[in-house]
C-alpha cells in the first residue's frame, strides 16, 4: 500500500483490540491515529457535564454541532494514553473513559444527525490521509472507499476481562459481570441501531483477538499493508 493518500479502516465491538492494533499500524506506518469513539465519547461527556438530557435527540444534535472536538498524537504524555482529545479545548481523554460515559455513548451514537455531524468531521480529517481511522462504521459509511478494511473481533468474554483489567489500572472497581453485561448491552445496541449498525465491510479482514496478541496480529497485517 504506497498510496500516500492511504486510509487504514478498523471497526469492532468495545475493547476487542481494535485500538491497540491501530496505534501500533500508525507508529510502525508513521499514520495519525483517529479513534472516534473518542469523539463520540465526548459529545456524550459534554451532554453529561451541561446536564442536557442524552434521551433528548434535538438537545444532544445541537450540542454534538456546538462543541469543537480535537484529538492529536499523545505528544509529551506519559500515562498510558494512546491520543489526546479536547473537547473546547480541555484535554478530556481520561474523563471519556469514565463508566457513566460508558453507560450513555451507545445512546448519544444511535442518533442520526449525530452521526452525520460527527462522520462530516471523521471525513475532513480522512481527507488528509496516512491516517488510520478507529470505529464501527469506518469501512461501512465513513471511509467506504479506504484500501485496507479490519474487523478486529474477540469473545464478549475476553472482551469483558480486558475492560475489567483497564478499569483495575486505572483505579475504578467495576466488577467483572457487570462489564460483561455493559459489553453484551453496547454489542446489542451498537449492532441493531437503525444508523450505520456494526457490521464488517463486505472486503474487511476479520481478524479474532481472543487468543491471540496485537504484536503478532500487526506483524501478519503489515505484511499485508506495505
Ligand atoms: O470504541 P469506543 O468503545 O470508545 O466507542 C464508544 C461508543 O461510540 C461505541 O459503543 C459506539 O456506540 C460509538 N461509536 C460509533 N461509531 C464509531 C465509533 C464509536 O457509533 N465509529
Amino acid at each position: 500500500m504506497n498510496d500516500l493518500t492511504s486510509v487504514i479502516a478498523i471497526d469492532g465491538p468495545a475493547a476487542s483490540g481494535k485500538t491497540t492494533i491501530g496505534r501500533l499500524l500508525a507508529e510502525r506506518l508513521n499514520y495519525l491515529l483517529l479513534d472516534t469513539g473518542s469523539m463520540y465519547r465526548a459529545v456524550t461527556l459534554a451532554a453529561l457535564r451541561q446536564g442536557v438530557d442524552v434521551a433528548d435527540e434535538t438537545a444532544v444534535t445541537h450540542l454534538a454541532q456546538s462543541i469543537t472536538i480535537d484529538i492529536k498524537p499523545a505528544a509529551a504524555e506519559q500515562d498510558g494514553r494512546l491520543s489526546t482529545t479536547l473537547l473546547d479545548g480541555e484535554d478530556v481523554t481520561w474523563a471519556l473513559r469514565d463508566p457513566d460515559v460508558d453507560a450513555h455513548v451507545s445512546q448519544v451514537s444511535s442518533y442520526a444527525p449525530v452521526r452525520r455531524e460527527m462522520v462530516r468531521q471523521q471525513q475532513q480529517f480522512g481527507q488528509r490521509g496516512r491516517v488510520v481511522m478507529v470505529g464501527r462504521d469506518i469501512g461501512t459509511v465513513v471511509m467506504p472507499d479506504a484500501p485496507l478494511k479490519l474487523y478486529v473481533t474477540a469473545s464478549a468474554e475476553e472482551r469483558a476481562r480486558r475492560r475489567w483489567q483497564e478499569r483495575q489500572e486505572q483505579g475504578h472497581n467495576g466488577g467483572y459481570d457487570a462489564i460483561l453485561a455493559d459489553v453484551r448491552r453496547r454489542d446489542e445496541i451498537d449492532g441493531n441501531r437503525q444508523h450505520s449498525p456494526m457490521r464488517p465491510a463486505d472486503d474487511a479482514l476479520i481478524i479474532d483477538t481472543t487468543d491471540r496478541g496485537p504484536e503478532e496480529i500487526v506483524a501478519e497485517i503489515m505484511l499485508v499493508a506495505e
